[in-house]
Order: C-alpha cells, then structure tokens, then sequence
C-alpha cells in the first residue's frame, strides 16, 4: 500500500468490529491517523439502501474527501456495502476489501459486483467496481461458526464443478478444505477477468444458483445461501445428467460430495413454485427460464457463448424427482 489517505473508513459490523476492531486499527493506523469505523447491524437485511444513505451521510458530515479510502472488513454483505459506498462517493474513491467469511474470501470480494437488495429482490441497485487490493488472510476462519463455513464451501464446490475435474477429485478424496481456498478464488478471478462485464462466461458462475435464488425467494431470504446453493448445484447436476451431458457416475460423484456435506433436498415447494421463482433470475428472458449447464465435471456447457440454455417446468420437475426433492 504506498499511498497515504486523507482519512480512512473501515465499513463492518457489529459482530466483525467487536472481535476484529484492533486489528483493524492497528494495521491501517499506520496508513492515516484520522480512521472511523462505521458499523452495521450483522446480517443480510443491512444489504439495503437504508444502511447506503447512513452510510453515506456519515462521509459527508466527516468530511471525507476524494483521497479518502474506504475498507471493507466483514463477510459478503459488508464487501457489497463498502464497495457500493467506494464506487459512488464523490464519483468513486479507494477501495480495500478485506474479507472475513470464506464465502467472501473466494466469491463475494471477487469481481468488482457490489450491490444492494430492494423489497423486489436481491443485488437490484448496484454496480461494477474493483478495489485496489483484497487483503486475504486466513487466520479470520478460526472465529467463523460452522455454517458460515458449510456456505463458503459450497461457493468451492461450484468453482470445481465448472472448472476444476482435479479440484473436485480432491474434494471427493476429502482432502482438508483449507487446501482448496486459493485455487477456489484463482478460478473466479480468472472468469471475471475474461468476462467483468457477464456478456458470456462470467454466467458460469452462476451454475447451482438458478434453483438457488428461488429457494431463497420462497424462503423469505431466511435459508442461507450456501444451504440454497448446496442444494441447486446437485439439482442443476441432475438437469446436466438428464440432458445427456454428465455421466451417471458424474452424477453420482456430486450426489456423494455433496450429500458429505449435508445438503438438505425436502424444502417442501412443488416443481411449479419453483420453477416460477425461477422466472425472476437475471438469466431469464420473459417467461422463458435459463440455467447455466455442466457439459462435464470441469468444464460449463457454452452453448454458442451463451453459457446458459432454456430449461422447461418439466425438465426441473423431473431433476428434483431425481435427487428426491419429491
Ligand atoms: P457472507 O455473505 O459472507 O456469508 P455476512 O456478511 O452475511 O457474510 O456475514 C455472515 C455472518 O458472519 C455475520 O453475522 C458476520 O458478523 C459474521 N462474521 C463475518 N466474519 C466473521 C469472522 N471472521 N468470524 C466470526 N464471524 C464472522
Ligand atoms: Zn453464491
């Protein structure tokens, strides 16, 4: 870091501030005396615009300026806030992301999308914008609960499935996760460079997560996404098999890893709620559904560049009636 800031603000929460408040200070006190922390309750409802204007009200009545740099310290929600915050004070200042939560580390603080949730749904109002560095460290793990991880993981598991047979193998093979993190995030980092703007292959990244937003939907937001994304990667797999592409050993294999990890298949919504749910995803054109698809365990099927392809209400019932959703 070789620039001094006017003032610093490090964005968190109030759960990440209490344990991780000196550490903060100590390693950005060196870069500018003046240092506010700003602190947002915990959780996904301050994702919205509410927490936005607090936010950014209390930059102005501080006085930050354009050499101010804001810091990100905290899970996905935090990196979307300060991002969003970063992007549009005075038309964009610094940004550092330092992320705490596994699914942060190797998904969220990656690829520059910060954005905010609306009553009509997740991530409505946002932007693209890339900090200056992510600081990575994974010494944050040892404080996060087991679920907070299990949501992490998944986001892992996806990046395997869509570019990495080896990775999976090695997931399969139960090797400690800890193991995984770095390549997990070198995966995403190499899609984003290649697509930031989500013209094509960045869509691929949206593999298992066609079915998970809709459980998320239908759940009121109160399942938590890696659950969801367990959940839609071994529904989608399924959509994969049934097409002709995965194999039924390739099948079986994500069945077993993920079933390692205890992905829940009875949520209790018919094939027709869900597949309505579906209706509201980004890839979705009209009434017309698209779900990203694996060609085979590595590799996303590109279908001409578009990296998704229609999928019918009778296609999805039959995948959930595979992986005993029914
Ligand atoms: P994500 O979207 O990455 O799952 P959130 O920003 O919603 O993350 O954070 C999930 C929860 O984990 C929040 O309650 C947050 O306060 C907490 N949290 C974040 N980082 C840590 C950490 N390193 N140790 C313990 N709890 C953490
Ligand atoms: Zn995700």
């Amino acid at each position: 870091m070789d620039k001094n800031w006017s003032k610093i603000a490090i964005i968190t929460d109030d759960f990440v501030r209490e344990i991780y408040n000196d550490w903060a200070m100590s390693l950005f006190g060196s870069f500018s005396k003046n240092i506010e922390i700003l602190s947002v309750p915990p959780g996904e409802q301050s994702k919205c615009r509410f927490q936005v204007e607090t936010l950014q009200d209390q930059l102005c009545e501080k006085r930050f300026d354009r050499d101010a740099l804001i810091v990100g310290l905290g899970g996905g929600v935090v990196c979307d806030l300060a991002g969003f915050i970063a992007a549009t004070f005075l038309r964009g200042v610094d940004l550092i992301l330092v992320p705490t939560t596994l699914l942060a580390m190797v998904d969220a603080s990656i690829g520059g999308k910060c954005g905010v949730n609306t009553p009509q749904g997740k991530n409505v109002i946002g932007t693209v914008y890339f900090p200056k560095q992510i600081i990575f460290d994974k010494i944050f793990l040892k404080t996060l609960p087991p679920e907070e991880l299990n949501s992490g993981m998944m986001e892992m598991i996806k990046a395997a499935l869509i570019c990495d047979n080896e990775l999976f193998r090695a997931m399969l093979r139960r090797e400690p996760w800890e193991k995984f993190i770095e390549r997990a995030m070198e995966i995403k980092k190499e899609i984003v460079t290649r697509d930031p703007q989500e013209k094509g292959e960045r869509r691929s990244l949206n593999f298992g997560h066609t079915v998970a937003h809709a459980i998320e939907k239908l759940s009121n937001y109160q399942v938590a996404h890696g659950r969801a994304v367990g959940f839609g990667l071994l529904v989608e797999g399924a959509l994969s098999f049934l097409r002709g592409f995965l194999s039924h050993e390739e099948y079986g294999s994500i069945k077993e890893l993920l079933t390692q990890y205890k992905v829940n298949t009875k949520w209790g919504y018919l094939p027709e709620e869900i597949f309505e749910a579906m209706k509201g995803d980004k890839k979705s054109k009209g009434e017309r559904v698209r779900m990203v698809l694996l060609e085979r365990i590595g590799k996303v099927a590109d279908f001409g560049g578009e990296y998704c392809n229609e999928v019918t209400q009778e296609e999805v019932a039959q995948a959930l009636e595979l992986v005993g959703a029914l």
